[in-house]
Formats: structure tokens, sequence, C-alpha cells
């Protein structure tokens, strides 16, 4: 079958397909649909590229990567192809690439969202999410489910969650980035930094605090000057030696109905 695939979204993709669950998204088996061979190898300084000729396109993924990551990087570098073919032959993307590039407008970012749409379709993904928890097992759950990597997952989890939160992912400089639930008012601001009672704190020096989901003054977290009055439920997580993933969740909504009022 002979399909131009230029501007054929995730959704349209997934439909074409006949995809009704999440174990039948075969990332390879898609992307050699249109086209796209995936190469497992080992890649040193990079996660994955691609190499587009005319209507055929290589797709290498680091071997030495787990799983879900491996998913995630060919349906990022099949972005590349559906979206940005006949502009550039080729990429080249990092693994900062996957975690960083979640806002504003770039190639990388139109990449994720394309592998986040591919992997995690709203129509599956919400049903899978509604009214679950905003925490690190949720997200854990869910990544199981889809086959996909943490940091991905819980963006999803923000964005098509039942409750507000927040992903935040610092390292000992501070705040790297975050990803907003967009029903969140811009008068919560974060912090430069975790304050010192947030468990990213404890583990971005090296402690080990109690695990799992821990109810934090607001004001350790925002700037907003009334957050000492609320609470939101921290998540955090290491993930790589020095950085620190956070699931931020208002379990107690009142900050952002009073903010809303106000
Ligand atoms: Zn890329």
């Amino acid at each position: 079958m002979k399909v131009d695939t230029r501007k054929l979204s995730p959704v349209k993709i997934l439909d074409a397909l006949g995809v009704t669950a999440p174990e039948e998204i075969d990332v390879e088996a898609i992307a050699h649909h249109f086209g796209a061979t995936v190469i497992p190898q080992r890649l040193h300084g990079s996660a994955a590229r691609i190499l587009g000729l005319g209507d055929r396109a290589f797709i290498t993924v680091d071997s030495d990567s787990p799983r879900a990551r491996q998913r995630f990087s060919v349906a990022h570098e099949l972005g590349h192809w559906m979206i940005d073919r006949g502009k550039l032959s080729g990429f080249v993307c990092t693994e900062k690439n996957f975690l960083a590039d979640w806002s504003g407008d770039s190639p990388e970012r139109r990449a994720n969202r394309f592998a986040a749409d591919l992997l995690m379709p709203s129509s599956l993904f919400a049903p899978a999410a509604r009214n679950r928890e905003m925490t690190l097992d949720t997200v854990r759950d869910l990544c199981a489910k889809f086959e996909t990597s943490l940091t991905a997952t819980a963006i999803r989890l923000v964005e098509n969650g039942s409750f507000p939160a927040m992903v935040v992912y610092s390292n000992a400089s501070g705040v790297k980035w975050k990803f907003r639930d967009r029903d969140i008012s811009d008068e919560i601001q974060l912090r430069d930094k975790p304050g010192a009672y947030t468990n990213a704190a404890e583990l971005l020096s090296g402690r080990n605090p109690a695990s799992g989901p821990t109810e934090i003054q607001a004001s350790d977290w925002f700037t907003h000057p009334r957050s000492k009055y609320y609470s939101v439920v921290e998540d955090s997580v290491r993930i790589f030696e020095e950085t620190v993933l956070s699931l931020l969740w208002w379990k107690n909504e009142q900050q952002l109905i009073d903010l809303d009022e106000d």
C-alpha cells in the first residue's frame, strides 16, 4: 500500500492500522509500514538517529538502552521522518532531546509530541489514567501497560490525568525544566531550586528520604506568597545519578481554587 505519509498524524496512523489496545502499538512495524527500517545497534553519545534517503529511512537505536526507551526513540525518530522529511535528511538525537524538549516549538519538541501521541494515544491513555492518583506508582503502572519510559509517561499523566499536577526535573544547580497541567494558574511559579524540606532536595544531596508520595508545604516548591498556607503531594525519584524527577500533585486543590477566586 502506497501512503502519502506527509502530515499523517499518530491518531490517523493508529486508526488506519486498527489499533485498539496499547499492546498492539508495535512501533517497529509501524516504522516499517512507512518505509523506515529500525536497526538496533550500540551507539555512543546518542540515543538514536535517522537517515532518510528518498522514500526510505533508516532508524538506528541504542541496543543497550531499556526496551521502553528504545520504543520512545523509534517513535521520536519516526516523528522526525513524518513531520520534517524533505527538509532535512538526518537527525542525531540524544537522551537530553527526549527529556528536555517538551515546550516551545522545535523539530525535537514536535518529534517528542509525535512519539507521545503514537505510543500513548489519548483515546487509550485517558481512560487508563482516569481518576488515578497523580503519583509515580500510577506512572509505573501506566509505563508497564504502554511500555513507555517514566519521564514521557509522567508528562502524559499530567496532560491526560484527572487531577492538577506538574512534572519537575531538577539537578544540583536547580530546576532544569517542568511540564505543567495547562489548567494551573500562571501565578503558581516554581522556585529556582526545590526547598530544603522537599524529597527532591534530599535526593539531590545524596540522601535517601522515605520513598513514596509525601505531603509538602507548597512554599517549598512555589514562590506565591500564600503558598505556605497550602500543601502539595510530592513524589520524587532519582533518574540518573544527579537528576531527580518530581511529580507534584494538588491533592487538596484549595490553593488553585483560591487563586481562581482572587
Ligand atoms: Zn530528535
